[in-house]
């Protein structure tokens, strides 16, 4: 239990799910924004998933 690791991007199915780590959001991965290095951009709490 806990132990899903830092990747923001989950299998649902068969869609990507991007959930953000610092807020809980959860939206279909192709739905959300990416910033410049490619990594995936909260689009509540504006939190950059980077390394
Ligand atoms: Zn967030």
């Amino acid at each position: 239990m806990g132990t899903q690791g830092v990747n923001p991007a989950q299998q649902d199915g068969e869609r990507a799910v991007f959930q953000c780590e610092v807020c809980g959001t959860r939206r279909v991965a192709t739905a959300i924004r990416y910033d410049d290095l490619g990594y995936a951009v909260c689009p509540v709490c504006t939190y950059s998933h980077g390394p």
